[in-house]
């Protein structure tokens, strides 16, 4: 599917292993980083930084995330083979990748109309067949709901009961919660009709959720 012209598959070995040492643990995790090319993701003149562990920026002043982000969140959703995911803010498209070489079925919707193009071109290119929409994603996709995982890859200022009622009984939503300069990282589970429990794993900084639910910016 995802097939490496690039010779880099070395250095995603490293990223893995520095992933490791960071406290990422689940094999599922692990084995999507060694498979999904990143070079593929990033911007053409900087492919030397492409197995950095390190955010960077892509068009439209965004940012495709840093590996450990990418990993933490994919290891707290517990991806399983067959789940229905959506994603909120597509960006490079890396993320969706991930969730989809773990078997996941990816709805991914992006709020910059030129990155929303640039992925869904990507995608067809690498035969990944992942759903774009292109449109406003703090309100999630009623329309689509329930999810059994929802993942937000930008800052919110709160979580709200829009978002978190789209989630199958026992789905998880992970999302980085907190003001513009730093964020929670929070996992919501849905254990019943209105019965959610939720944790907090350390501190993140990410781009700002815009839309209906998110920073007016
Ligand atoms: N998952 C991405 C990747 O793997 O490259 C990283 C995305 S970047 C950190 C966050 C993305 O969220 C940006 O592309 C941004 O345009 C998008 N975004 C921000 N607010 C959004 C919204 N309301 N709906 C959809 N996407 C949004």
């Amino acid at each position: 599917m995802l097939q490496d012209t690039y010779k880099l598959k070395g250095k995603r070995a490293q990223l893995v292993s520095e992933l490791k040492s960071l406290g990422i643990h689940a094999p599922n995790v692990l084995r999507a980083v060694d498979a999904v090319p990143r070079h593929f993701f990033f911007p053409k003149d900087f492919l030397d930084k492409a197995y950095e562990n390190i955010a960077f920026p892509i068009e439209g002043g965004q940012t495709i995330s840093q590996p450990f982000t990418v990993a933490m969140q994919t290891q707290l959703l517990d991806i399983k083979p067959g789940d229905k995911v959506l994603e909120i803010g597509t960006g490079s498209g890396y993320q969706s990748a991930i969730l989809k070489v773990m078997g996941a079925n990816v709805y991914s919707i992006e709020t910059v109309e030129r990155l929303h193009q640039t992925a869904k071109m990507l995608f067809r290119k690498l035969g990944l067949d992942i759903a774009t929409i292109y449109g406003d994603g703090s309100k999630g996709l009623p329309e689509l709901a329930p999810f059994d995982k929802i993942i937000l890859t930008a800052a919110a200022p709160q979580l709200v009961t829009s978002l978190t009622a789209q989630l199958q009984i026992g789905g998880k939503l992970v999302a980085p919660v907190g003001d513009l300069a730093v964020q929670k990282m929070i996992l919501v589970t849905r254990n019943g009709d209105n019965e959610y429990t939720e944790s907090s794993h350390g501190d993140f900084n990410f781009v700002p959720l815009t839309g209906s639910n998110g920073w007016a910016i």
